[in-house]
């Protein structure tokens, strides 16, 4: 059993506890809450509960929740973090998990120098294999990565263009914006396009971003100049080799996110996740070697299995195959619905 302890209990942080819990090689040692909220009360009922610091302690304790100790004992309980604070706080941790000489993993907001190497299950898992400390990349790039990685090696790629569609904040956030405006990135590349070649590789990719004002779901415009001569029902055929792939299409209803996050409501799992990158069937489409196809991404939940997978390289207790296999069939990933 690999004994995980959770940094951070947010979007992110307790979706991937409800994973680890339904993986038989894995155990949740406890969580490490701030405040006394609504979560940490209901968290409390299935995970041991930790502070950052004495401070919050006593805050917690003092709206009447059981605190079985700080971040310190946590790391003493564990042999490795899941660090999902938000972004920049990991790194702060970085040199408290190293003095306990304890692994851990961190999320897609750190820098990719926080770890020894960045992951994503399809592109690069083996990288991953020994580290004691990996990143998994953000919501987007582990989008981009899952289809591009699946391209890449059926056809081979020369050039990727892809412009992201950004859902302005989280569906549980009333403060971020914008709410009423359309708001493009003005950098081109924007810091997707580097963070996918830390999983990727050198491949020869720009990236756009514009964010809107929505909170359900990521969308990806992509182009990509091929290396091989293929055919639509090919690259069709090659996307539903991958689990983590799923093609949906208008035809069935799910011409928005406003559906496909209904899709996920109706599948009834945890929270409504969707942990597949959704690509629309009829959006795939070829001119000579120029691809072009568009994908939703449910950012409050892709990166989750992925999480999973990066422990059990970091462990080296599965190889790749074994270890996608296992946390797919336990989150009840590719179940095909059509
Ligand atoms: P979040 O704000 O929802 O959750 C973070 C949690 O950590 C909150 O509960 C916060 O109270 C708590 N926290 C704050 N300071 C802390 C500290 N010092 N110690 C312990 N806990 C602390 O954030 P999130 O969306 O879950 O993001 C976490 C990481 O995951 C970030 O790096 C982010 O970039 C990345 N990520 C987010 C998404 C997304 O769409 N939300 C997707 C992929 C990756």
């Amino acid at each position: 059993m690999i004994k995980v302890g959770i940094n951070g209990y947010g979007t992110i942080g307790r979706r991937v506890a409800q994973a680890i819990m339904l993986q038989k090689d894995m155990t949740v040692t406890g969580i490490v809450k701030t405040k006394p909220d609504y979560v940490a009360r209901f968290a409390s009922h299935n995970f041991k509960l930790f502070s950052p610091d004495d401070k919050s302690r006593k805050q917690l304790e003092e709206g009447g929740l059981r605190v079985s100790g700080t971040l310190e004992n946590l790391i003493d309980d564990s042999d490795i973090i899941v660090d999902a604070t938000p972004e920049g706080i990991g790194a702060k941790n970085l040199p408290a998990y190293k003095k306990a000489g304890i692994k851990a993993t961190f999320q897609g907001g750190e820098e990719p120098s926080v770890a020894e190497a960045s992951f994503n299950a399809y592109a690069n898992f083996e990288e991953s294999t020994g580290k004691n400390y990996v990143r998994v990349v953000s919501c987007n790039t582990t989008g981009l990565a899952r289809t591009l990685s699946s391209i890449k090696s059926a056809y081979g790629i020369k050039h990727v263009s892809a412009t992201l569609i950004r859902r302005a904040t989280d569906p549980n956030d009333s403060k971020k914006g914008p709410i009423n405006a359309v708001e493009p990135g003005l950098k081109f590349p924007s810091h997707h396009a580097p963070d996918l070649r830390t999983v990727l590789g050198d491949v020869d990719i720009d990236t756009v971003a514009v964010k809107v004002p929505t909170t359900l779901m990521h969308v990806h415009v992509i182009q990509v100049d091929l290396q091989k001569e293929t055919s639509i029902d090919h690259v069709l055929e090659n996307f539903l080799r991958y689990q983590r792939i799923l093609l949906i299409s208008g035809k069935d209803g799910m011409s928005s996110t406003a559906q496909i996050m209904d899709f996920a409501r109706e599948r009834s799992r945890n929270r409504s996740d969707l942990y597949e990158v959704a690509v629309w069937r009829e959006s795939v489409n070829l001119k000579g070697m120029k691809l072009n196809y568009i994908q939703a991404v449910h950012q409050e939940s892709d990166v989750v299995p992925e999480n999973v997978d990066a422990i059990r390289a970091m462990f080296e207790t599965m190889d790749r195959e074994k270890s996608l296999s296992a946390t797919d069939m336990t989150l009840n990933i590719g179940n095909k619905v059509f």
